[in-house]
């Protein structure tokens, strides 16, 4: 192409502002403003000046409001206002080299305060430095203090010069893209452990020095069985969407890093936020519990936290990591979507938690297990419609140990089916007993509804309790329907033949696909709390959440399935269920679960709901 002057005019359209847009994060991401002089760009500069004879020659990168200089010879100045700046011109056509032969008698720059005043240029040429993908980024110009042509063999030398720019510009960029490869994550582009611990170990100095700083410790909860049973493309879209949730929960100044698989870390750079980690953490939990879409399903992940302050919990990075990683670990033990600082009081430790499963085998062994009951409340009649059984372990010198927890130790040591099988037992046994014919619903772990042995357990269980099969009902989690599915179908059907029912408990909870629905005879399916958490709520998720919860309890009354709405603890969310025409829920708002079933639970919260 014939290199040729070029007329410049400034018609902008919204399509130009979109190119000058992706153009300006083309440029940041070179990440060459502001850097300091470089010798590989000022030879450029000096064998342009030598070669045309002029006096000042430049390489430009046109920034948003400004034209910044890498390399000025015969300048003073480091940047120019974009407005006035010739070169903001040279780059709208990334093929040409733009050449002024004399500005003083173009009445488009005479009136330029470049040419009426100091550096008094008369001529201006601008080749234009361009990247592979076709971006013109900046220039490099020449400029005299009187007119004079340039011939197309001159403009053409400048051009292979701006060429020559362009490489050493790239080979700037290929040294950013690996610093950035050593101190990053690849998959969410947060910074990694090596740029974290001395970040962390600076910040800690200062805070010993005066300012408070804090490191956060996060860990997913539940992230494993996502990736087990969506699959790694899913998994990594969980982790981006946490990383973008933290980026945005926290200030550009601190510093957000992925220390592991599903684990990250945040530095709170002082000064701190006011109400200090414990506020960030909170807040931190509450983004991270919002549900997700990945691959077209909404997922329900939570977050436990630990956290750490300097000086109070050390004065330096690897002490405070230590007391955040700790707290993390008791955040964990103490349930799922928890935050605990170092300085909290102190709940189970490591070691504590080893003994958790011996304690367990004892518990089982000496009845140290109870049962509580929350009731079901069949919302069409406003009356209890059955009670699950919830267990509950008051660990001799710890207090009560929450049943995710050692139920999760119990499975990991093999107590699964010691457990469930005591459960059954003795809530079939007690439901026996009762006033009135409720169904009574079981939480049965994934390893012993894969048990070939459940079946005929779950047989003799009725035989010697008495209690009418249609009156049992089993729950399990889709984890189970997902990992074994024909396993699933075989003790689905077994447990419909002896008369028994079987719920899908905490749907929507983390591996839900509607097809497990279609797939598996469910007789209820119990609509997981944190789609219910948000409902009534006036924030951006409730309308998301009420749309799922709507969405499913139609689902239920086409596919034939009753839906039991689990975690109803507000008015305005039973409001929501009925008004929609749920047959069942359960929650707080009816009665927490206690010793003994409840069969006519406070229902009397239902009468302003219905009007
Ligand atoms: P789940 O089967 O989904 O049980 C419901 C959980 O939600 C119970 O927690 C209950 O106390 C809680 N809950 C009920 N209403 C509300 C509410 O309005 N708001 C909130 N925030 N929570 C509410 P819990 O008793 O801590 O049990 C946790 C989980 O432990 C159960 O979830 C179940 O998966 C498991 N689990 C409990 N008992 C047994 C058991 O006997 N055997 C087995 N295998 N698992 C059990
Ligand atoms: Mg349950
Ligand atoms: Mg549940």
């Amino acid at each position: 192409m014939q290199p040729q002057v070029k007329l410049v005019t400034f018609e902008s359209s919204s399509a130009a502002a979109q190119d000058e847009r992706t153009r300006l994060a083309t440029l940041r991401a070179y990440e060459i403003l502001d850097t300091l002089p470089d010798p590989r760009f000022d030879v450029f500069v000096r064998v342009a000046a030598q070669f045309y004879d002029v006096p000042i020659s430049l390489i430009t990168l046109v920034d948003e409001h400004r034209v910044w200089f890498k390399s000025a010879l015969g300048l003073d100045a480091a940047e120019a206002p974009r407005e006035i700046a010739f070169c903001a011109q040279a780059i709208e056509d990334p093929a040409t080299v733009l050449v002024i032969e004399d500005l003083a008698s173009d009445s488009r720059y005479a009136q330029n305060p470049l040419v009426t005043g100091e550096p008094d240029v008369r001529f201006y040429a601008g080749a234009p430095i361009v990247t592979p993908g076709g971006q013109a980024l900046g220039t490099l110009c020449i400029l005299d203090r009187k007119a004079r042509t340039l011939d197309i063999a001159g403009r053409q030398r400048l051009a292979d010069l701006a060429i020559g720019v362009g490489c050493v510009l790239d080979l700037h960029r290929c040294a950013v893209l690996a610093r950035r490869a050593a101190s990053h994550d690849p998959l969410t582009g947060l910074a990694n452990r090596s740029l974290f611990d001395p970040a962390l170990h600076e910040a800690a100095h200062t805070a010993w020095e005066g300012e408070g700083c804090a490191v956060l410790c996060i860990d997913l909860d539940g992230f494993k069985s996502i990736n087990d049973r969506l699959g790694h493309a899913a998994g990594d879209s969980v982790l981006n969407a946490v990383s973008h949730t933290l980026l945005a929960s926290v200030r550009e100044t601190d510093l957000v890093a992925r220390l592991g698989g599903d684990e990250f870390g945040i530095l709170l750079r002082a000064p701190l936020d006011p109400g200090g980690p414990a506020l960030v953490a909170e807040r931190l939990i509450t983004a991270l519990s919002a549900p997700l879409m990945v691959a077209d399903q909404s997922l329900s992940i939570s977050a436990s936290i630990g956290y750490a302050g300097a000086p109070s919990a050390g004065s330096d990075g690897p002490t405070l990591l230590r007391a955040a990683d700790a707290a993390l670990y008791r955040a964990k033990a103490a349930g799922r979507c928890v935050a605990v600082g170092a300085d909290q009081p102190a709940g189970p430790t490591p070691v504590q938690m080893s003994g958790l499963a011996e304690d367990l085998r004892t518990a089982l062994r000496t009845h140290g297990l109870t049962l509580n009951w929350q009731a079901c409340v069949n919302l069409d009649i406003g009356q209890s419609g059955g009670h699950e059984a919830l267990l509950r372990w008051n660990r001799p010198g710890h207090g009560p140990v929450a049943p995710d927890i050692f139920i999760a130790a119990g499975e990991a040591a093999g107590l699964a089916w010691a457990i469930d099988s005591w459960v059954l037992e003795n809530a079939c046994a007690q439901a026996a007993a009762w006033p009135v014919p409720e169904t009574v619903s079981i939480n049965i772990t994934p390893s012993s509804f894969c048990a070939r042995d459940l079946t005929p357990l779950v047989r003799d269980v009725l035989a010697r309790t008495g209690l009418a099969p249609d009156r049992l009902i089993l729950e399990i989690t889709e984890r189970m329907a997902m990992d074994r599915p024909d396993l699933a179908r075989t003790r689905i059907d077994e447990l419909h033949r002896l008369g028994v029912k079987v719920a899908l408990d905490d749907f929507g909870s983390g591996f839900s696909a509607l097809g497990s629905l279609e797939e598996f005879d469910f007789d209820r399916v119990k609509l997981d709390r944190s789609f219910i958490r948000n409902i009534g709520h006036n924030i951006g998720h409730s309308t998301k959440s009420e749309a799922i919860a709507r969405a499913v309890i139609e689902l239920g009354r086409e596919i034939g399935f009753i839906i039991c709405a689990e975690g109803v603890e507000t008015v305005e969310q039973l409001a929501f269920l009925q008004r929609y025409l749920c047959p069942m829920a359960q929650g707080y708002l009816f009665g927490r679960p206690g010793p003994e079933p409840v069969f006519d639970p406070a229902i009397a919260c239902m009468a302003p709901a219905l009007v």
